[in-house]
């Protein structure tokens, strides 16, 4: 039987618990190891602020969508205790107002027309503007792409520090909408976190370059950027990220305890004999007095051989 609970709720904070943080994954799987450990970590780094931790369902790509995925993620999420504040957010919900905002960056002169190849636009040098960019091309067939003036190369990152970018490595084209219509990542994101009012940014450290695009965005928009934090990426084997693309297993809900113990030890935090046996309300409330982003290993990625297993996951 479980002891007694050992810790408080929730740590004491004097600050204004003014951070807000949140959790934004895209319905195109159900939730794996990978995505489990961004949700516990970015949950965690609000929680031991006092702070909020919003959902988003990033689901702006029907194509790429599962069906049911949604529910899944959120009812896995809720076997973990990860309980999310406010109201779920869809980007599905919010087209208007991506139009408005490219509407916005268009009257700024910061948008152009564009069809390009994705093999052309790869084949462009670092500062370098597709020939579309001074065509004034009409908007069937075309990408809307954003019109860079100023390309950042680095960034603080708080786990990581000050990440720098060689220019080889920087692409200089991104869209805000895409050939197909259909509304692109990176404009969705930065237009919703500006808007629920994120002051910290904790995801995977996949997403690194796109920090580049969004703070571009961010000045764009004339809006101070929230803070960054990347989270190390869970490998199957060296390079290779566990992925809904490469057929990672969903979580499985009969052992939350478990799986939060294995995300935690990723994470850099160990669970005494006795600590295992708790409840998962329990060591999560634990695992929020104890997170520290100093035990985190620092590195973009990771591997761990649990994870390798399918049937540990
Ligand atoms: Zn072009």
């Amino acid at each position: 039987m479980a002891t007694a609970l050992k810790y408080p709720h929730m740590k004491t904070i004097t600050s204004s618990g003014s951070y807000v943080g949140r959790f934004a994954p895209s319905p195109s799987g159900h939730l794996h190891f990978g995505s489990l450990v961004t949700a516990l970590g970015s949950f965690l780094q609000a929680k031991s602020q006092a702070g909020q931790w919003l959902l988003r369902i990033e689901d702006i790509d029907p194509p790429r969508e599962v069906t049911g995925a949604s529910d899944s993620i959120m009812r896995c999420l809720e076997a973990h205790h990860l309980f999310w504040d406010d109201e779920v957010v869809y980007q599905s919900n919010r087209y208007d107002l991506y139009n408005e905002k490219i509407q916005y960056l268009t009257e700024q002169g910061l948008t152009y027309h564009c069809r390009c190849t994705r093999a052309q636009l790869t084949s462009l040098k670092f500062g370098q503007s597709c020939a579309c960019v001074n065509q004034n091309l009409s908007v069937e067939n075309s990408a809307i792409r954003f019109r860079h003036h100023n390309i950042h190369q680095h960034f603080y990152d708080e786990l990581l520090g000050q990440v720098d970018f060689p220019e080889h490595e920087i692409p200089t084209q991104f869209a805000l909408k895409r050939k197909d219509t259909l509304f692109a990542y990176q404009l969705a994101v930065v237009v919703d976190d500006i808007q629920q009012g994120i002051t910290e940014v904790a995801r995977g450290a996949d997403l690194l370059d796109a920090t580049l695009f969004q703070l571009a965005l961010y000045q764009a928009f004339n809006r101070p950027a929230p803070k960054f934090l990347h989270f190390p990426v869970v490998v199957t084997e060296p390079g290779k990220k566990l992925s809904k693309q490469n057929h990672a297993c969903e979580v499985n809900t009969n052992d939350v305890c478990t799986n939060l113990i294995n995300a935690l030890g990723f994470l850099g935090l160990s669970l005494t004999k006795e600590l295992k046996r708790e409840s998962a309300q329990n060591i999560l409330n634990w695992a929020i007095c104890e997170w520290d982003l100093n035990k985190i290993p620092a590195k973009t990625e990771c591997i761990d051989n649990r994870i390798g297993q399918a049937d540990s996951i």
